[in-house]
Order: structure tokens, then sequence, then C-alpha cells
């Protein structure tokens, strides 16, 4: 089966031909600023080739007959809709799911970035276990869990960040975009890190890191107190979920080789430390192309089970 998936992220936004073996083609990037309402998304995906959207047929067997569509933000029960994007206000409230389905005249399966990227990770492992949880940064910080093969929704309140992603329970901590104080976003999201580099006086997260590979004592702190925030978390997961691999991906991951190494650090440090979990972290097998991955996999599955 061949699927096309779509990813509309914070920052960017990407879209290509999937095929079962999880090779893209077609893959093209495009700012998400420039698609600022559905009918601009609308507009560049059609610039796709029509297969991407042709319904199954006797003619066309190996086309899914609907496309996967991963969008960063809540989306309604019914998925057809998102009820919360701080990242993307210009969807909120949006029939997204329908609007799609009459512009390009294929079904479209919505679902979240986290769960995008999440099962994207998670099928391109050789060996899948039983508790995965894939923790993603980039503009937000999404985070998807997997146990037994199915997604497990960790709790929480209407449309908030999940509890279990409170990286700083003190009470002290900044207050989130979603109105929660402490969410592992205030810290680990690439406009917090590049919040926390401004004040060190690097220009960026590049910057940054080039700063903690010289041993750059304001540097390593940022990373240190970012990746032991991360890691709290990450073994909070594995506690909470039985998850024996946690993934990280994203941006910010990708920029910041350093930051990943401190993370498995810090992971390996509390492991010592009395925590009944041992997970293995890994890093993102599919880099860029996880959403848009995930998004067509998930479609193609629906397809097959309808
Ligand atoms: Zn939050």
């Amino acid at each position: 089966m061949v699927t096309f998936g779509v990813d509309i992220g914070g920052t960017t936004t990407r879209a290509a031909i999937v095929d079962r073996n999880l090779k893209v083609q077609n893959f093209k990037a495009c700012p998400t600023r420039d698609l600022s309402s559905i009918d601009k998304l609308i507009d560049w995906l059609s610039e796709f080739p029509e297969q991407a959207f042709r319904l199954n047929s006797a003619k066309d067997k190996p086309f899914s007959s609907t496309i996967g569509v991963a969008i960063a933000g809540i989306i309604n029960k019914s998925k057809s809709e998102v009820v919360r994007s701080v990242h993307l206000p210009f969807l909120e409230g949006e029939p997204i799911r329908e609007s799609l389905t009459a512009a390009l005249h294929i079904p479209v399966h919505l679902v979240t970035d986290a769960q995008a990227t999440t099962w994207g990770e998670y099928i391109a492992l050789r060996d899948r276990p039983t508790g995965f949880a894939h923790l993603r940064f980039g503009t937000g910080v999404a985070c998807g869990v997997i146990v037994n093969n199915s997604f497990v929704e960790p709790a929480r309140k209407a449309n908030q960040h999940a509890n279990i992603l409170i990286a700083d329970a003190s009470g002290e901590g900044r207050i989130c975009k979603c109105g929660l104080r402490g969410c592992l976003e205030t810290v680990a999201s690439g406009s917090a890190l590049q919040r926390a580099a401004s004040a060190i006086g690097c220009q960026d997260l590049e910057n940054l890191e080039i700063s903690a590979l010289r041993e750059d004592a304001g540097a390593v702190a940022v990373i240190d107190s970012t990746a032991s925030a991360i890691a709290g978390v990450a073994m909070r997961l594995a506690d909470a979920y039985s998850v024996n691999t946690i993934s990280i991906g994203g941006g910010v991951i990708h920029a910041m080789p350093q930051l990943a190494k401190r993370i498995e650090l810090a992971c390996n440090a509390m492991q010592g430390d009395g925590s009944s979990c041992f997970p293995k972290i890994v890093r993102s097998n599919l880099g860029d192309h996880a959403g848009v991955i995930g998004a067509a996999i998930l479609a193609g599955e629906e397809t097959e089970a309808a």
C-alpha cells in the first residue's frame, strides 16, 4: 500500500507519498506561516502529483483510499477538527477533515503530530518493544505512548498538556501556553531553549551546542538542566507505563547532539537512583520524516482495517 501523509507542524509543514517500507517520495516542505489558512494549505497540497490523492480502484490498487494528516494540537473525539493548537491557531475550530476531503476528493484520516511521529518512530524499530514512548522537541513538546501495539493517552485536563509532562512541579515553574505551570515545553521546546541561549549570549541552538562542546560553563549548565528535566519526565513515563524504550527526536535534538547525549547520561544516573524501570533511550530514526510517515501509515492501516 502507498499512502499520502501530511504533517502540519508549528514551524514547518511537510508532505510526501509513503510506501509500505517507509520510503518517502515527492517529499516537500514549506514554512507553516505561508499556509495560514485552509485554502492556502489546499493550494499547496494540490501541487503534488495527482496520484497522491487517487482513490483506490482496480487500476490503482496499490494506493490507499485515505490520506493521513497530522496536526500539532489536540483533535476532537470524532477526529474531524482541531480543538486546541497553540502553534496553529488558524486551524482551531475549522472542519479540517471535511474541507480537505472535499477539496482533494479523498477521505482524510486526522491524527495529532504526537501520534503520527510516535507511530512512525515505533514502526521504524526493528524490534518493537511492548512499552514505547516518543518525546519530540520542536516548536512545542509532543509525547506519545504505545503499549502492546496500541496508543495510551496520558491523563490530562481538557486542552492542557498531560500531567506527566510537568517537569517542574514546585509551583515556581514558568507558565506554559496551555495554562499549566512548569510543563516540559517551558524548558525544552525550541523557543524555551532559544530564550535560555540568548540569556547567556548564544545566538541560537547551534551556537549553544558549540559553546557546550567547548565546555563553556553557562552553556553546559543550560544543557544539563534541560537534560535533567527531560530525563525526569522520561523516567516517570517509563515507570507509569512500563515503557522499555524511549525515543527522543525533533528539531531541538537534531540541532543539539550534546543535549541528546546528556539526556541519556541523566536517565542512566536516575536508573541507579531507586527507579524500578530501566528504559533504553534511543534517538529518532526517521528525523523530519517521522510525522509524514506516521500519518500515512496510520491512514493506510485505517483503510486496511475498514
Ligand atoms: Zn503546557
